[in-house]
């Protein structure tokens, strides 16, 4: 990934009643040093965060993601953020946008063991080239995740639902779908019921239907899944938040996995087992996906 911004930010409590924020950020070179070892981010992946796209230095979906940012670090007993600050930080990067795709990651980290506070920073990168994905689609391996569906319920303390930095089990599914022959991997419960991709929303589309798993199974609500069933009910569809068997994954007249910076995949394969890419419907999604999004 082509870093072009890295901007360290001193968090300010949330009530702080500043309007300026220009002293607490710090550009650093983005091949610098610029962590402490001890930070509890590098250690145990301990904080939150964000991927946003930006679309000719357009940053999509702002709020939504702050607000995810600021439930996340809730379930994760993190210092509430500053939106405004955070807000002030993401236009400062995004000004050094150039034309075409741009991520923007947003970490909130519980900061150095014993330290002062939180750390925090906002980077701004090229987006990874994802025209391949968005037209012929990706093979996807469903995966058990070990858990039923009752889990987030019984186990609060699991952060399902929460965009923790600890992604690694969600890489390690990625690394095991690619063995399986797949692009991507799909989260199934212990019970048979679809979850989430490892960095995607699924979404599936029964005729003129378009269905989502019910976020409160202990799945991140997506950003762009929202924004696309917005979308979707204005243009006169119906959408809807369901347990979905795994069987639908197959049985579904199309399939797509959804996020910000892939922005909507559709999926090809399922298990190994080939599935019609509406190539139609797919490039319209897309379409409205890069279009200029708050
Ligand atoms: N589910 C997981 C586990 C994710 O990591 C992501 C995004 O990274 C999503 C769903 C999709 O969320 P969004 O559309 O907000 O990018």
């Amino acid at each position: 990934m082509a870093w072009r911004s890295v901007l360290l930010i001193d968090p300010v409590a949330s009530d702080s009643p500043r309007e300026d924020y220009a002293d607490t950020f710090h550009s650093v070179a983005p091949d610098a040093p610029a962590l402490r070892v001890g930070d509890l981010s590098a250690q145990r992946g301990d904080g939150v965060f964000e991927s946003l796209g930006v679309v000719d230095g357009h940053p999509q979906e702002v709020e939504p993601h702050l607000a995810r940012l600021r439930h996340s670090a809730a379930l994760c007993e993190l210092p509430e953020p500053h939106l405004d600050q955070w807000r002030a930080a993401i236009a400062r990067v995004a000004a050094d946008a150039p034309a075409g795709e741009s991520v923007i990651k947003l970490i909130l980290s519980r900061g150095v063991e014993h330290g002062p506070g939180p750390t925090a920073w906002v980077t701004l990168a090229d987006a990874p080239d994802s025209a391949r994905a968005r037209t012929e689609g990706v093979r996807i391996a469903t995966l058990d995740r070990g858990y039923a569906l009752d889990a987030p319920a019984r186990a609060p303390w699991l952060l399902l639902g929460a965009k923790t930095l600890s992604y690694a089990v969600n890489m390690a599914a990625i690394r095991e779908a690619k063995r399986r022959g797949a692009d991507d991997a799909v989260f199934v419960t212990s019970d048979g019921f679809v979850l989430e991709a490892p960095t995607a929303s699924v979404v599936l589309r029964f005729g003129d239907r378009f269905i989502t798993p019910e976020p409160h199974a202990g799945i991140l609500h997506g950003t762009t899944q929202r924004s696309l069933f917005a979308h979707l009910a204005q243009r006169g569809f119906e959408t809807a938040y369901e347990t979905v068997p795994v069987a639908d994954l197959q049985r579904a007249d199309a399939a797509w996995v959804l996020s910000s910076v892939r922005l909507a995949a559709p999926i090809s394969a399922v298990d190994g087992e080939g599935k019609v890419v509406d190539r139609a419907i797919t490039a319209e999604l897309n379409a409205y996906l890069l279009s200029p999004r708050d």
